[in-house]
């Protein structure tokens, strides 16, 4: 039976599985695309025919309207569907509500596609699921020994010990609009902070279409128009952009926070003048990456975006083939860009 590598090619507009007629994930738009997650890098408008998880599907919705695609199909948590001469499955990735692996059979040798993936818990979406392969494709957003996540609820705590220091300041944390924020809130709602979250205006669409989809996330009211003695010893989420910006400094004293996986390194934390940083990511860390390689027991990895190098060099010690695909166009949305 053909070896994936003869079936799943990488092209200029993204990966191009032969047998289905589709692309994973394109930059362009396509035909027939199967889409991992709703990130702008990985979801773009224009696409004829979309097959993506149900909650993808109505993130992409809301995120770009009609422009979404002409034609959109659902697909259940490993629920086969026969596609051309390709068995397709979604399975869960872990990385945002909807996520999803791209699991694809032919004859008898099979191909996942992670797209974005973590391993660590996150009550907001299905947790990461093993998928044996012959070939993997993987993220390298984190790759590097350097990248090594603490527990997210760790890092909550610290915020909740300095918004418990500091009453009279108004906490405001930096975050992706799409999975961070959400998450953010659960984590928070977890450790027992049950008075209202305040919202930038940015981040309440994607708040609304998680509870939609059955995610609770508990009292949500927009930053805007609350006062701003009544933000004093709140907590206050925006998108990166805004918290370094004109917009925070309105607030009262601000602490400004920012929850990114590349807070890690200090230097990253110190330019965006980020006061308490946050090491929460919704991408793998460096541990994770190796752990599901081996776990998955691909004897071949295919990474799409981030730091090949050191992955490629690491899974190669264990005597899995490594190959860069050298895929442009992802890395524009949440932990893969460094905050500003
Ligand atoms: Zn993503
Ligand atoms: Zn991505």
């Amino acid at each position: 039976m053909p070896h994936p590598s003869r079936w799943l090619k990488p092209l200029p507009q993204g990966l191009w599985c032969e047998p289905g007629g589709f692309f994973v994930d394109p930059t362009r738009p396509v035909d027939r695309a199967v889409i991992t997650h709703a990130h702008s890098d990985h979801a773009r408008p224009g696409h004829r025919a979309v097959l993506a998880s149900g909650a993808t599907l109505a993130l992409m919705q809301a995120r770009l309207g009609a422009g979404a695609c002409a034609a959109c199909q659902p697909l259940g948590w490993g629920e086969p569907l026969r596609v051309g001469e390709v068995e397709l499955m979604l399975q869960p990735a872990g990385h945002v509500l909807g996520s999803a692996q791209v699991v694809m059979t032919h004859g008898n040798t099979r191909a996942v596609v992670s797209g974005d993936y973590k391993r660590a818990p996150d009550p907001t979406c299905a947790g990461f699921v093993v998928v044996p392969c012959d070939v993997f494709v993987t993220e390298a957003t984190f790759a590097l020994p350097v990248f090594r996540h603490p527990p997210a609820e760790a890092e909550i705590g610290r915020l909740l010990a300095s918004v418990a220091l500091f009453p009279e300041r108004t906490h405001v944390v930096g975050c992706y609009s799409l999975g961070k924020c959400q998450r953010l809130i659960a984590l928070l709602r977890a450790a027992g902070w049950d008075r209202p979250i305040y919202l930038h205006g940015a981040l309440a669409p994607m708040c609304r279409v998680y509870e939609q989809q059955g995610v609770r996330l508990g009292d949500l009211r927009p930053a805007t128009v609350a006062a701003r003695a009544e933000l004093i010893g709140g907590i206050v989420l925006a998108p990166p952009s805004a918290v370094a910006d004109r917009w925070a400094r309105r607030l009262a004293e601000p602490v400004v926070c920012m929850a990114s996986g590349w807070m890690r390194v200090r230097q990253r934390a110190r330019q965006g003048g980020v006061e308490l940083p946050l090491v929460i990511s919704d991408h793998a860390d460096w541990d994770e990456l190796n752990a599901t390689v081996d776990d998955v027991g691909a004897p071949e990895v295919w990474v799409t975006h981030g730091r090949e190098e050191a992955l490629i060099h690491a899974v190669g010690k264990r005597g899995v083939k490594g190959q860069a695909l050298g895929l442009v166009g992802y890395g524009d949305e949440d932990d893969a860009e460094a905050p500003a």
